[in-house]
């Protein structure tokens, strides 16, 4: 097994340009971790579709791959049927209700926030790329001037920086793609716009009334939720750093910052985070990204992120698969640069759990360094052991041995770790032991090499003491003396 595994993740999101059976067959090989489904765009049948053609592609592969389901959240988006040029000294209006007043007004999918807009503030479209100035509401519509022209594509955003949003947290557009992706059974759910803490309860209650199970994730791009940031990845079980539409809501020379911020703040907190949008925006349309875009890539892994992740560039580019080895390749570089310029285990993350588990996933990193262990390996029932262990950032392999699906599949989003399937090792049995064989069963360790296992639970059915165990890999993937 080679040491050159990357640990970096890689999330790309799904769309017209992966469905070609051969092109998701290839995304997955060239190491797509977690396919995001973007609810703001297509119909659910094309979502049911994708999902359920991309677990077969990734169970063909031999792989634990997550699905996440983004949904749309508070976006306000524009209505048209096909392109538009808006000219700058331009009046443009707005319907506040779902029809036209006059028959070019631009309708919205959540028209009633207009209510909220006053006159002067701004109307950004397109991430910012076009941008208007609000007027006045009157006749059933809101008139603005545009201050920066261009062509508006269907379906494109529109966000309003100036205005506090009264909208709920859960929109009946996000009820809806819920339901959906509890039909599908997705594995994380991400939710847009989140302005605070309390998002988390509510959203999670909108996904227990449609039957669905899974982590959260914040998409940290409206400014309150930068203000709140450490309530936010303490009520949520993972961020995105969704620099879309954070750098318009947001002065863009402030976003490296909040990324920088927000990716110590999981760390600290051992969840899971994203670093999203652009990152390889020019492959969209060339087959080699530019430099800026490789260390945009390099910087976010030096800052500390679980994954990176492909919006446009996998969804709807022309070089979907080359966008995701090349990602993978600048991880795997910028991973053995880390490792050779000597960063320790543990030594870059805070540690403000007093309790026992952190202290021994400390443990179980430097112990892995010190001994020269090729793998820390880590039954686990929940996934959380494995959490506690990778965000420490061990350059060991982190095997979470996991028994089901669920908890599987989730962990194809954390840095570093590997899922393998566990085998139940029968009541009173020694499930660090029978993890060591079935991580060895996966080709994730190998004959000789050292390990440490750590076990929060190390007996099927037995008392509850973690335990660390340092062994080596014996012949048949039996643990012997070290
Ligand atoms: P968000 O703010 O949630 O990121 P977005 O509009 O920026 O929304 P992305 O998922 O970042 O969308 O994807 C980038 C672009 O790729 C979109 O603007 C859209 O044109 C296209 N796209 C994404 N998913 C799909 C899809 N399922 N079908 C068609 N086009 C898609
Ligand atoms: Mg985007
Ligand atoms: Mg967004």
């Amino acid at each position: 097994m080679s040491s050159h595994r990357r640990r970096t993740k890689i999330v790309a999101t799904l769309g017209p340009a992966t469905d070609p059976p051969d092109v998701l067959a290839a995304v997955l090989r060239a190491g797509v971790d977690v396919a995001r489904i973007n609810f703001s765009h297509g119909t659910p049948d094309d979502h049911l579709g994708r999902i359920a053609r991309f677990r077969e592609a990734a169970k063909r592969a031999g792989k634990f791959a997550a699905v996440l389901a983004d949904l749309p959240g508070p976006k306000l988006r524009v209505k048209i049927p096909a392109a538009r040029t808006l000219t700058n000294g331009d009046t443009v209006g707005f319907s506040l209700s779902a029809q036209p007043v006059h028959a070019d007004d631009l309708v919205l999918t959540e028209p009633e926030v207009l209510a909220d807009v006053r006159p002067g503030q701004r109307m950004l479209l397109d991430d910012g790329r076009l941008q208007l100035e609000a007027g006045t509401a009157d006749g059933g519509r809101l008139t603005a001037r545009v201050t920066d022209g261009g062509t508006l594509q269907p379906n494109k955003g529109l966000n309003l920086p100036d205005t506090p949003l009264g909208i709920a947290a859960v929109t009946d557009r996000d009820r809806a793609a819920l339901a959906v992706a509890a039909r599908a059974g997705v594995d994380w759910v991400a939710v847009s716009f989140v302005r605070g803490p309390e998002a988390a309860n509510e959203v999670r209650a909108a996904m227990a009334a449609v039957g669905l199970t899974a982590p959260v994730i914040a998409k940290v791009e409206r400014p309150e939720a930068v203000a709140r940031a450490v309530e936010i990845v303490h009520a949520f079980d993972g961020v995105m750093v969704a620099r879309g539409d954070l750098g318009v809501e947001i002065p863009l020379e402030r976003v490296p910052t909040v990324q920088k911020v927000l990716i110590a703040e999981c760390r600290a907190a051992g969840k899971p985070v994203i670093t999203a949008t652009d990152m390889l925006d020019s492959m969209r349309e060339n087959p080699r990204p530019t430099r800026a875009e490789a260390s945009d890539v390099a910087n976010a892994i030096f800052d500390g992120t679980d994954a990176v992740m492909l919006s446009g560039e996998t969804a709807v580019g022309k070089y979907p698969v080359e966008a995701v080895a090349c990602m993978a390749r600048i991880a795997v570089e910028t991973e053995t640069h880390l490792r050779e310029s000597g960063i320790e285990s543990g030594q870059d993350c805070a540690r403000p759990d007093r309790g026992v588990d952190d202290p021994l996933a400390v443990v179980a990193c430097s112990l892995a360094d010190e001994v020269g262990a090729a793998a820390v390996v880590i039954p686990t029932l929940t996934g959380r052991t494995a959490r506690l262990v990778t965000r420490h950032r061990p350059w060991a392999r982190v095997v979470a041995v996991a028994p089901t699906d669920a908890v599987l599949q989730r962990l194809a989003l954390d840095w570093g770790v590997t899922p393998v399937r566990m085998t139940p090792a029968g009541a009173g049995g020694d499930r660090m032991t029978t993890a060591v064989k079935d991580a060895f069963a996966a080709g994730t360790v190998a004959t000789g090499e050292r390990v440490v296992v750590l076990a929060g639970h190390p007996i099927e059915g037995g008392p509850l003491y973690p335990t660390v165990r340092v062994a080596k890999v014996g012949e048949g993937g039996e643990s012997v003396e070290p």
